[in-house]
C-alpha cells in the first residue's frame, strides 16, 4: 500500500513542517510510501526560478537529513516529462466547472489580476501526482482534501471511460499532532511562506537565532506556566513545542518551571538538539553536491519506473499512442 505526501518549497523548512510531517514520514512510514519535494506546485503564484531552485534542494536535502528512506524521496519537476503527459489526459478527463469550483483556486484568485492559469488546473497535476504513483492513501489537511477528492473522481472516470488503470485513492486525516503557531503571532500558525520570519523557527536556522527568535516569543502578562490552549495561545504553543520536542505531552512538560524565561530557556535548547543533527546532516548535503545529486537521481529513477507502465497504459488506452 503507498502513501504520498508532499512538501512545497514555498520558503525554507519551519519547526512545524518538520514536527507536523516530516519526522512522522521518518517514523511512520512504511516501505511503499513516496515523499515528493513538490516544486512545480509552488510555479502557480509568482516565483523566482533561482530561488525556487534552491529551496526544492534543501527541502529534499532536509527530508533526507530528517532520516526518510532516500529510496522514498524524489523531487516532482524531475517527473516533470511524466507529470505533464498525465497532467493533459487528465485536464481531458476534468471540467472546467468542477476545476473552477475548487476553493483554493477561487480563494487565491479573488479579485487578483494575472492569476496564473495554472492555478486553476494544478489539481490536475496533483491528481497525476498522485494516480502516477498508484497511491491509496493521501494524508491531508482540510485544504488540500477537496483536490484529492477531485483525484477520486478524475482516477473512476478515467477508469470508467478508458478502461481500469487507476487505483482510487482516499484521503487521510494526517497523524495527529499539535500545530505549531508562529512565535510572534500565536493566533496564526508558523508557515514557511510567512514574510516575517521573526516568529518562525527554520530547521537550519543556526542555534543563536532559533534562541533569539524563541525569546522574543509573544506570551501574555500572567507568569504561571500552565497550559491553557484557549485563553493563553503563545505559552501553550511553547508548551507544546517543548513536548513535541521531547516527546511529552504539553500538559506536563513545564510542571517544574516557576518563570517564563525559564520555560524559554528549556524551549530554545530542546528546539536546538531536536534540530541540530538535521541541520548538521542536510548541510553536510547541501555542499556535498555529488551525494544530494546521487539521492536526487535515485530517487526520480524509482519514481519514474513505478509510474511507467500506469502511464504508457493511460496514454494507450486514452488513444495517445
Ligand atoms: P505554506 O506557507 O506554503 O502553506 P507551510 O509551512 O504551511 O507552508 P505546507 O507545505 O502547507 O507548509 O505543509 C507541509 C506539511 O507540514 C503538511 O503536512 C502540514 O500539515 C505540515 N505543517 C505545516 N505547518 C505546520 C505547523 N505549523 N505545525 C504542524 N505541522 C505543520
Ligand atoms: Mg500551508
Amino acid at each position: 500500500m503507498t502513501r504520498l505526501s508532499a512538501i512545497t518549497p514555498s520558503g525554507h523548512v519551519q519547526l512545524g513542517n518538520y514536527l507536523g510531517a516530516i519526522r512522522q514520514w521518518a517514523l511512520h512510514g512504511g516501505p511503499g510510501d513516496l515523499y515528493f519535494v513538490s516544486d512545480l506546485h509552488a510555479m502557480t503564484t509568482p516565483h523566482n526560478p533561482s530561488r525556487l531552485r534552491s529551496l526544492a534542494r534543501e527541502q529534499l536535502a532536509i527530508v533526507i537529513a530528517a532520516g526518510v528512506p532516500p529510496e522514498s524521496v524524489f523531487v516532482q519537476s524531475d517527473l516533470v516529462r511524466e507529470l505533464g503527459a498525465l497532467t493533459w489526459l487528465l485536464e481531458c478527463t476534468c471540467s472546467y466547472d468542477e476545476a473552477s469550483r475548487m476553493t483554493q483556486f477561487k480563494e487565491k484568485s479573488d479579485g487578483r489580476a494575472g492569476v496564473r492559469l495554472s492555478l486553476l488546473t494544478y489539481p490536475a497535476l496533483m491528481a497525476a501526482d498522485i494516480l502516477s504513483q498508484g497511491a491509496a492513501e493521501v494524508p491531508v489537511g482540510a485544504d488540500q482534501a477537496q483536490h484529492v477528492e477531485l483525484a477520486r473522481t478524475l482516477a473512476r472516470r478515467f477508469n470508467g471511460v478508458y478502461g481500469e488503470i487507476f487505483v482510487v485513492p482516499d484521503a487521510v486525516l494526517p497523524p495527529s499532532g499539535a500545530r505549531i503557531r508562529d512565535l510572534c503571532d500565536p493566533t496564526r500558525k508558523m508557515a514557511k511562506s510567512t514574510q516575517n520570519s521573526a516568529g518562525v523557527v527554520f530547521v537550519l536556522d543556526p542555534p543563536d537565532l532559533v534562541r533569539r527568535k524563541i525569546k522574543r516569543a509573544v506570551t501574555d502578562n500572567m507568569s504561571t506556566v500552565e497550559y491553557r490552549p484557549a485563553e493563553r495561545t503563545g505559552v501553550a504553543n511553547l508548551l507544546e513545542i517543548l513536548a513535541g520536542c521531547e516527546g511529552s505531552e504539553p500538559e506536563h512538560a513545564g510542571e517544574s518551571m516557576r518563570s517564563y524565561a525559564e520555560l524559554k530557556d528549556a524551549v530554545a535548547e530542546a528546539v536546538i538538539e531536536t534540530l541540530r543533527p538535521i541541520r548538521e546532516r542536510a548541510e553536510q548535503l547541501l555542499s556535498d553536491v555529488d551525494e544530494l545529486r546521487l539521492v536526487r537521481e535515485g530517487g526520480a529513477e524509482r519514481a519514474r519506473q513505478r509510474c511507467a507502465y500506469r502511464l504508457d497504459a493511460a496514454l494507450r488506452l486514452a488513444g495517445a499512442s
